[in-house]
C-alpha cells in the first residue's frame, strides 16, 4: 500500500528508473538521481559503521547546499533523524538548539564552526578547512551498497526548529508519513493542479533548508523525479538569472523575499514565461504586495499556510482566487488541500460556527510526532484524537474559506474586548508615513491592556502620533485603535522576517 513509500524510497525509484536524470544543480554541480541515491547509501552505511541507531539526531549547520540532500536521505536510510540547523541565529541560539538535539553528527560549514561549542558531536567540515575531516571525504570512502534498513512508516526523519517567534524553538518531529501521507493518501489526479508535480518541473529551493519551506520543497521536488536548483541563500539577482537560465517552472517564496524580488530593477526585463506557479507562505502577505507580484510576474500565484509542526502547507489559496483586483479571498488563506481537515475551536475546543473567531485546529498525516523532549509542550499541541493547536487565530466562512486573525499569544484583551494585532497594523501600514509597524498590548491600569503601536517612519516623515491615531480610528473600531504610538529606527524581527512582538512587549513589563 501508500504506507510503503519512504522518505528516501522515491530517490531510490527515480535511480532506478531514470538514473541519468538531474535532480540536483548546485553552482555548476549537477547530481544526477543515480548519483544522490548512492551518496545517501554510502551516508547510510558510514552512520551504521559509526554505531549510530535508529532515532539518533545528526545535525547540519551551514547554508543551503546539494549535498545536504544526500546527507538527509542517507540519514534515512539508516533510520536517524536530520536536524538542519539555523545559521542565521545568533551563537548562544545555536548552542541551546545543538544542546537540545544532542546529535551524534554535526556536519558544519567551516564559517560556522566556531559556532559549535560544547558538543559530544563528531564533526565533519562540509566544505574543504581546518581541524576536521572533510564530509565528502567521509562519504566517497563508505560502501555504496543500499543498506535497506527497514525504517518505520511513522518513525521520526527529520526535524526542524520551529522559528521562535512566540518562544524558544521547539524541534518538531516529522516521519515519513508527516511528510509524504497527505499526497500519498489522495490520487494525484485529486490534488490541486497548483500543487501538482511532474518529472518535467524545475523547482527553485530558495529558501533556507533548516526551515520546512526549503527542505519540505526539496522533498517535493525529489520525490517527483524534477529537477531542483539549489540557491545558497536568497539573493534576488542571482534568483532572478536562475530563473531564466534553467526556466524554472516552480518556486517558494516567503512574503519577504516576494517584495525583495518584485522591486528589484532587473525584475521588469526578466522573462517569467516557463513559471507556472509561484507559492508564497510563511507569514501574512500585505495586499498590495500581491497586486504588484501578479502584475510584475503575471504567473500563476498559490499562497501556502502551514507550519513546521504541519511540515508545511495543509490550507492553500489556488491561483484561480487571485484576481488582480484583489478580491476578499485574497485576504485570506485558502482552503484545506484533501486530507486535511479542519475547525476553528474556542477556548475549550469546542468548534466554533461559520464567520466566528477562534482557534485554527488541524487534524491531518501532516502533522508532527510531537516536540523532541518535550511532553509537556507535546500534550499541549496535540490532542489524543489527533487534533493539532495550530496556536494561530482565524475564521472559516460558509465556504470553507480560512481568513487568519493573528497569534493567539499576541492576542491584546483591551476593556474585555479582543483585538488582533494585524488588524491594527494593517490599519497603519496603508498611512504614507508608516514604514514598518508593530502592535502590541501593555499593562494599562483602566483598560487591563492597552493597544500600543511602534511604528518605524518613512525615512525623512516625522508622522504625528494623533494623525496616526485618528487614522487608525478611520479604518477600524476605536477600542482597536492605539491609546499610545511610539517610534523607532526598526523593530526585532527573528531569521524569517517575523516581528518578535514578545520582545518589544518585554520593554513595557
Ligand atoms: P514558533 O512556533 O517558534 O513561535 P513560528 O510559529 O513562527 O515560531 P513556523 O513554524 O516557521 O514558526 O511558522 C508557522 C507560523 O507562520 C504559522 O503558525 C502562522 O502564524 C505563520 N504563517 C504560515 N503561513 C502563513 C500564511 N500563508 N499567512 C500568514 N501567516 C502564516
Ligand atoms: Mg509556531
Amino acid at each position: 500500500g501508500t504506507d510503503a513509500i519512504r522518505v528516501a524510497d522515491h530517490v531510490r525509484a527515480h535511480a532506478a528508473a531514470t538514473p541519468d536524470a538531474v535532480a540536483l544543480i548546485f553552482e555548476g554541480r549537477e547530481t544526477s538521481y543515480g548519483a544522490l541515491d548512492a551518496q545517501a547509501s554510502r551516508v547510510a552505511n558510514g552512520l551504521i559503521a559509526a554505531g549510530y541507531g535508529v532515532g539518533d539526531r545528526i545535525a547540519y549547520l551551514g547554508k543551503n547546499r546539494d549535498d545536504y540532500f544526500g546527507l538527509w536521505l542517507g540519514a534515512v536510510k539508516a533510520g536517524l533523524v536530520m536536524a538542519p540547523v539555523n545559521w542565521r541565529l545568533a551563537p548562544p541560539e545555536v548552542a541551546y538548539i545543538l544542546a537540545d538535539a544532542r546529535p551524534r553528527l554535526i556536519v558544519v560549514e567551516p564559517e560556522f564552526l566556531d559556532r559549535v561549542t560544547d558538543s559530544a558531536a563528531t564533526i565533519l567540515l562540509a566544505d574543504q578547512g581546518a581541524g576536521h575531516p572533510l564530509f565528502a571525504d567521509w562519504r566517497d570512502a563508505q560502501d555504496a551498497a543500499d543498506p535497506r534498513r527497514d525504517v518505520g512508516y511513522d518513525d521520526a526523519v527529520l526535524m526542524l526548529y520551529t522559528s521562535g517567534t512566540t518562544g524558544n524553538p521547539k524541534g518538531a518531529m516529522l516521519s515519513n508519513r508527516s511528510l509524504l501521507g497527505l499526497r500519498a493518501s489522495v490520487p494525484s489526479a485529486e490534488l490541486p493542479e497548483w500543487y501538482r508535480w511532474t518529472a518535467q518541473d524545475v523547482s527553485l529551493i530558495a529558501m533556507p533548508i533548516f526551515h520546512i519551506s526549503g527542505s519540505g520543497w526539496g522533498l517535493w521536488t525529489l520525490q517527483h523525479g524534477a529537477t531542483g536548483v539549489v540557491v545558497r541563500e536568497f539573493d534576488p539577482t542571482r534568483v532572478l538569472d536562475l530563473l531564466v537560465t534553467f526556466r524554472i517552472t516552480k518556486i517558494m517564496l516567503v512574503p519577504t523575499a516576494l517584495r525583495i524580488l518584485c522591486d528589484h530593477p532587473q525584475a521588469a526585463d526578466t522573462d517569467f514565461s516557463f513559471l507556472k506557479t509561484i507559492c508564497y507562505g510563511g507569514s501574512a502577505i500585505p495586499l498590495d504586495l500581491l497586486r504588484q507580484a501578479i502584475a510584475v510576474i503575471g504567473c500563476g500565484f498559490a499562497q501556502m499556510y502551514g507550519m513546521t509542526e504541519t511540515a508545511g502547507t495543509i490550507i492553500g489559496l489556488p491561483p484561480q482566487d487571485h484576481d488582480p483586483q484583489g478580491s476578499e479571498r485574497m485576504r485570506g488563506i485558502g482552503v484545506p488541500l484533501p486530507g486535511v481537515r479542519v475547525r476553528i475551536a474556542n477556548e475549550a475546543g469546542e468548534t466554533l460556527p461559520a464567520g466566528e473567531i477562534g482557534e485554527i485546529m488541524v487534524a491531518s498525516q501532516a502533522c508532527m510526532i510531537g516536540y523532541f523532549d518535550r511532553p509537556d509542550d507535546t500534550a499541549q499541541a496535540l490532542d489524543a484524537e489527533g487534533w493539532l493547536r495550530t496556536g494561530d487565530a482565524g475564521r472559516m466562512d460558509a465556504d470553507g474559506y480560512l481568513y487568519l486573525a493573528d497569534r493567539i499569544k499576541d492576542m491584546i484583551i483591551t476593556g474585555g474586548e479582543n483585538v488582533y494585532p494585524a488588524e491594527v497594523e494593517n490599519a497603519l501600514y496603508s498611512h504614507p508615513a508608516v514604514a514598518d509597524v508593530a502592535v502590541i498590548g501593555v499593562p494599562d491600569a483602566k483598560w487591563g491592556e492597552a493597544v500600543k503601536a511602534i511604528v518605524v517612519p518613512v525615512e525623512g516623515e516625522t508622522p504625528d502620533p494623533a494623525a496616526l491615531i485618528a487614522w487608525a480610528r478611520e479604518r477600524i473600531a476605536a477600542y482597536k485603535a492605539p491609546k499610545t504610538v511610539e517610534f523607532r529606527s526598526d523593530l526585532p524581527r527573528n531569521p524569517s522576517g517575523k516581528i518578535l512582538r514578545r520582545l518589544l512587549r518585554d520593554d513595557y513589563r
